[in-house]
């Protein structure tokens, strides 16, 4: 069954507002530089006022001052002191923006200001950039999410998921499953006209994965990624985008090589922003990204492809273990080859895997939770069998081949 990290959302919030004042605290006792800078916005009885209490040499009140704050803090912290500056969300970019602009960006000076009292947060960038905005605004308990993509290069923007990766493995290590959405996801078609054309068909590739996994769980009733079984429509949304791939992808690829907006192109944005990032949370997912996660867990390998990329190929394995038709294998493998998404461990640049690289692989892969959801066992034997064969199958197309 699907794996999850809930959170119970006022713990997390008791939760957030303590381990703040506590590393005020912390930061306090063990650092004679520590300073504390703020604006009428702490209470006598909150986890940060014990900290006025016990270290009130450290704390400067600023009143109202929200301008003198900031810029008395960016000269604290060129004197060498190490400053936190607390500051109602609004007046901090609104009565602030000057002292930001040149006391603390245009110096380059280590400030960290804590917007108290904010309601939004506004992630503009790309899956990872987008993954993190939503995480903290859910452990921060905002409000409000904006999201402003400026790829289409994976299905974050739309969903109450984050994933959290590792520093060092690029692992997948977490993901947190907000109860909420983001509030507004703002397409802006020339933003993402001028993106990559690579990163635009990685998304395509993210976008492949959808159905093919969610079908799985459907077919099974295995649990969606909000914990539930999912709905007809929200089955009808994943094979509506998988089919729009086949039908605008090749398409939409020409359009942004030539950075001209089509329908093809629209179409497309739709498929890997909204239709995707709907389709998989509401119908969940299966073994379609574990073997790409499988391949992240290879020592001493340059990570080259996107995760959409990654996923296209991992999303063909799927299709192998499982035993598709040769019609569907031939429509996605087609596809993938032409509009460039990997097929081959070679595209992937994973050239001569080792036996043991091959053992390296399968057992990460099988440690991902999603990978077992399939109506059967899903061993050792036929994770490996499905890279070589997956493998084997791309080369054949990519030499004219075809399995029909
Ligand atoms: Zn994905």
């Amino acid at each position: 069954m699907a794996a999850k990290t809930t959170y119970d959302f006022d713990m997390m919030l008791s939760n957030a507002r303590e381990a703040y004042g506590e590393e005020l605290y912390k930061m306090a006792c063990e650092g004679k530089d520590f300073v504390f800078t703020f604006s009428d916005n702490v209470a006598p009885s909150s986890s940060a006022g014990k900290l006025l209490r016990d270290f009130p040499e450290r704390c400067f009140n600023f009143g109202i001052a929200e301008p003198d704050q900031v810029g008395a803090s960016a000269g604290l912290a060129l004197a060498g002191c190490t400053v936190f500056s607390q500051i109602f969300g609004p007046f901090l970019p609104l009565r602030a923006a000057d002292q930001i602009h040149t006391d603390i960006a245009y110096n380059d000076v280590k400030v960290r200001l804590k917007e108290f009292g904010a309601e939004t947060l506004i992630g503009i960038g790309g899956g990872k950039v987008v993954d993190s905005v939503k995480a903290a605004a859910f452990k921060c308990r905002l409000l409000n999410e904006v999201i402003i993509p400026t790829i289409a290069a994976t299905d974050a923007y739309t969903s109450a998921a984050s994933c959290i990766y590792g520093e060092e493995t690029h692992m997948m290590i977490e993901a947190i499953n907000s109860p909420k959405n983001p509030d507004l996801v703002l397409v802006d078609t020339e933003i993402l006209l001028n993106a990559p054309v690579r990163q635009f068909v990685s998304g395509m590739g993210d976008a492949l994965s959808t159905y093919v996994g969610g079908l799985v769980c459907q077919q099974n009733y295995l649990n969606n990624h909000h914990g539930g079984v999912g709905t007809h429509s929200a089955l009808a949304i994943a094979k509506l985008s998988y089919d729009m791939l086949f039908q605008y992808g090749r398409q939409a690829k020409l359009a942004a090589e030539k950075k001209a907006i089509s329908d093809a192109f629209n179409a497309i944005i739709e498929v890997n922003i909204l239709m995707s990032g709907m389709g998989f949370e509401n119908n969940g997912s299966s073994s379609d990204h574990s073997f790409y996660f499988g391949t992240l867990a290879l020592p001493n390998r340059e990570e080259y492809v996107y995760h959409g990329e990654g996923v296209a190929f991992s999303t063909c394995c799927q299709l192998v273990m499982q035993g598709a038709s040769n019609e569907q294998l031939d429509e996605v493998y087609r596809f993938c080859r032409d509009v460039g998404l990997p097929i081959t461990f070679d595209d992937m640049h994973l050239s001569d895997l080792t036996d043991e690289e091959f053992d390296i692989m399968t057992r990460a892969a099988l440690d991902q939770a999603f990978i077992h959801n399939q109506p059967f066992e899903v061993t050792y034997e036929k994770v490996l069998g499905a890279y070589k064969a997956a493998d084997a199958i791309g080369h054949l197309y990519h030499e004219g081949g075809s399995l029909l």
